[in-house]
């Protein structure tokens, strides 16, 4: 029998801020049941940290050259080979409740799915609109993380239990501005642990041009609260950090109950031997390290995502894998377990060996990035691919939109960093002018030609 397939993305939850992978600053055990029961994945990366594109690399199985969607403002074409409506033609009943976030209206509606339910772009948190597949709207009173879970169960409980199914259950949070639930509000009285890499200046750094600091871009709507007089420039920002940090951690604290509700569900309904079960987040987030919130750049804390998979048939309890594994990867690993075949255009590999406990032979050793949004009007981090190993990541800054809709005509200077992750995890010395690495950059540069080559991407030249 084909498993069913329960997949939960939330929006912009940050791996260290799920306790499966050791968080220093909330607890989410409903998440964590995921860890215990199944397997924790270590080593899963976006391919380019934002929202809309991260999502139609998860749907396609395409890097976003391939897929069209470089940019926030580059619009998915809903027609291309994708992962529900492979699983549908195959006999799967497909359903999508949530955030859909890859445009709407004609070819860029949910398709593939029997049915979807979802918010338009960004969707509320209190008293969410949804957009239904037969064209209507409606405002559902309450909270979104809850009612996105009782829209999965209401599908859930219709479905036919002689067919498998595969749900995409889309959370909105914790994406920013980070409005809790009422019932979260108290949580966390007392200060969190600030990151050691709050305070750091972006002197000499390409990460210099971004605009996304707590210290100085977070906007009264981000805080909703008004500054205290009399703050030091610097307890201005550790306030801001706390107060930001706390409104992120409550969000995720409703998204861990929901997470919850829906595994209790799918133990009650009988379920849960038969199904696989996926927590991730469509990619990391800045959580004041850097000094930033946010994304975009090709930095552990944005780069890295959670994801946590539970399927008792074929995934030992407690199990964890350290593998190089990227988002292109998933919709290839769901066909696999639904034994379709893949679409020649995917560029990902099934996982499921690792899954299983065992070794994939010649697995791949470095993972290949690119973020497009060059200087976009608010954040204006600039463009920028690299590629990552187990211990190296070279990164090179090209800063140019190269005309991309959602990016700036306004071009930089190229700038190359180079970070040794094993002596220097946060990322602060880059050593790619360290004549101790000439070797190491030697070999990652050819290593990033190659990989780009392999995924059918273009070098960007020096103007
Ligand atoms: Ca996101």
């Amino acid at each position: 029998m084909r498993p069913n397939i329960v997949f939960i993305m939330a929006d912009d939850h940050a791996a260290h801020a799920v306790s499966a992978y050791g968080s220093r600053i909330n607890h989410t055990p409903n998440i964590d049941r995921l860890a215990e029961e199944g397997m924790r994945l270590d080593n899963v990366f976006c391919t380019n940290s934002l929202c809309a594109p991260s999502r139609a690399s998860i749907m396609t199985g395409t890097y976003n050259h391939v897929n069209g969607v470089q940019t926030l403002s580059t619009e998915y074409d809903a027609r291309q080979p994708a992962l529900p409506e492979m699983l549908r033609q195959s006999g799967y009943q497909t359903a999508l409740v949530g955030k859909w976030h890859l445009g709407h209206g004609g070819i860029h509606d949910p398709r593939g799915f029997d049915h979807w339910t979802v918010l338009p772009d960004q969707g509320r948190y209190h008293n969410p609109v949804f957009l239904d597949m037969d064209g209507s709207q409606r405002t559902i009173p309450g909270y979104c993380t809850d009612i996105i879970t009782d829209l999965s169960v209401d599908w859930l409980s219709s479905v036919d239990r002689d067919r498998p199914f595969f749900l995409m259950v889309h959370h909105k949070a914790p994406h920013r501005n980070w409005e809790p639930d009422a019932k979260h509000l108290d949580l966390f009285p007392d200060d969190l642990p600030v990151p050691e890499t709050f305070f750091e200046e972006h002197e000499g750094r390409a990460a210099r041009a971004a605009q996304m600091t707590v210290k100085h871009h977070l906007r009264m709507d981000d805080l909703k609260r008004i500054l205290p007089p009399g703050l030091t420039e610097d307890e201005q920002a550790l306030w801001k950090y706390q107060t930001y940090i706390k409104d992120y951690l409550r969000c995720v604290q409703s998204v861990d109950d929901n997470v919850g509700r829906l595994l209790d569900h799918l133990d009650d309904a009988g379920l849960s031997r038969d199904t696989i079960v996926v927590y991730t987040s469509d990619q990391g987030f800045f959580l004041g390290d850097h000094g930033w919130y946010d994304k975009r750049f090709m930095y552990e804390e944005s780069l890295r995502m959670p994801f946590l998979i539970r399927y008792p048939r074929e995934i030992a309890a407690g199990s964890a894998n350290g593998d190089l594994i990227v988002n292109v990867d998933f919709a290839q690993t769901f066909l696999d377990f639904a034994g379709v075949a893949e679409h020649p255009r995917m560029q990902g590999r099934s996982f499921r060996t690792q899954l299983r406990g065992e070794a994939a032979e010649d697995w791949r050793t470095s993972v290949y990035y690119r973020y497009w949004e060059h200087d976009d009007g608010i954040h204006h981090v600039w463009a920028h691919y690299g590629v990552r190993t187990d211990r190296y990541k070279l990164m090179y800054y090209y800063a140019d939109g190269l005309g991309l809709p959602g990016t700036s005509d306004r071009v930089f200077e190229p700038e190359w960093e180079l970070f040794d992750l094993a002596e220097d995890p946060w990322e602060l010395r880059n050593v790619h002018a360290d004549p101790a690495y000439a070797e190491v950059r030697a070999a990652l540069e050819a290593e990033l030609a190659r990989v780009q080559a392999e995924v059918g991407d273009k070098p960007v030249s020096s103007p």
